[in-house]
């Protein structure tokens, strides 16, 4: 299998991105995966602190280990939004093919310190680790909201990216360029969509010179993706909108089989629509 940085490598050559999709259950995960095998592209898991902690961080080494080991399609695992050294260093023995070190909720400085520190801990463990780091705001947590945080006074600005990147020697970065973890009632419904800082990335990409990654893809406009992957966006992170596929086929799935209790029988279903979701996602990221 191709290591983590070729893939980046090549979708970068020619213009794609990679999808990164976060999983809290195999149900998750399988459809993720079937996805990602029917159009033989690669893909990258999530879990981030929750996730790792409700599956078990070495059952979802595990599991994704073998997966990968019964197709050819790259499949990589990501220890999503995690916060502590020594979470991070946990998730590189167990494994995990790359780390988002996220301490962008401290000041700038202190950031800076500690993912340099954080990249040397990880690489010491497995040289070929992907270490991502992250700055600027882009709000917490995978959720359905009513209203929008503002976070314009939490945009990445070119300068700060060159110097982030120069100073930790992470290979990935992400920024904040207009997109928000989470997705509003109005996104749900289909009545509103996010919208990107397509210049503010072309500038950080100049500036940055490694791979980029756009945290708080669900609900963006497609349209946007697409100038976004065209200006340097190298991954792309869903994780809402397969929760919501989750729920809503999990509901539809009860309400159609009120007296089954059968749990694959009742999860079926969502799998399915949870690989639906998957499949319109990879196919716009990759340009299919
Ligand atoms: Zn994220």
């Amino acid at each position: 299998m191709k290591s983590m940085r070729n893939i980046l490598d090549e979708a970068q050559a020619h213009g794609r991105a990679v999808g990164h999709f976060n999983v809290s259950d195999l149900v998750l995960l399988r459809g993720v995966v079937a996805a990602a095998r029917e159009l033989n592209v690669p893909v990258i898991v999530g879990a981030s602190d929750g996730e790792r902690r409700f599956m078990g961080i070495r059952q979802i080494a595990a599991l994704v280990k073998s997966l990968r080991e019964e197709s050819d399609s790259p499949i990589f695992l990501n220890s999503d939004h995690t916060h502590s050294l020594a979470d991070a260093m946990e998730a590189a023995r167990c494994g995990f093919d790359s780390v988002v070190f996220d301490r962008s909720a401290l000041p700038f400085e202190e950031n800076i310190r500690e993912t340099a520190e954080a990249v040397k801990a990880l690489k010491a463990i497995n040289s070929s680790i992907l270490v991502e780091g992250e700055i600027g705001d882009i709000g917490t947590g995978s959720e359905v909201r009513d209203t929008a945080p503002d976070l314009s006074r939490g945009l990445s600005s070119p300068e700060d990216a060159r110097r982030f990147v120069a100073a930790t020697h992470v290979d990935v970065l992400a920024p904040a360029v207009g997109n928000m973890h989470g997705m509003l009632k109005s996104m749900v419904e289909g009545s509103a969509r996010k919208h990107l800082d397509i210049e503010r990335i072309s500038q950080i990409k100049q500036s940055a010179q490694v791979p980029l990654t756009l945290h708080g893809g669900s609900g963006t406009d497609d349209n946007d993706f697409r100038k976004a992957i065209a200006a340097g966006i190298n991954i792309v992170h869903i994780n809402t909108e397969l929760r919501v596929a989750w729920r809503r086929g999990l509901e539809d799935s009860l309400r159609q089989q009120p007296q089954e209790v059968v749990p694959y029988k009742l999860l079926e279903p969502a799998l399915d629509d949870i690989k639906q979701v998957v499949l319109s996602r990879l196919r716009l990221f990759q340009g299919k």
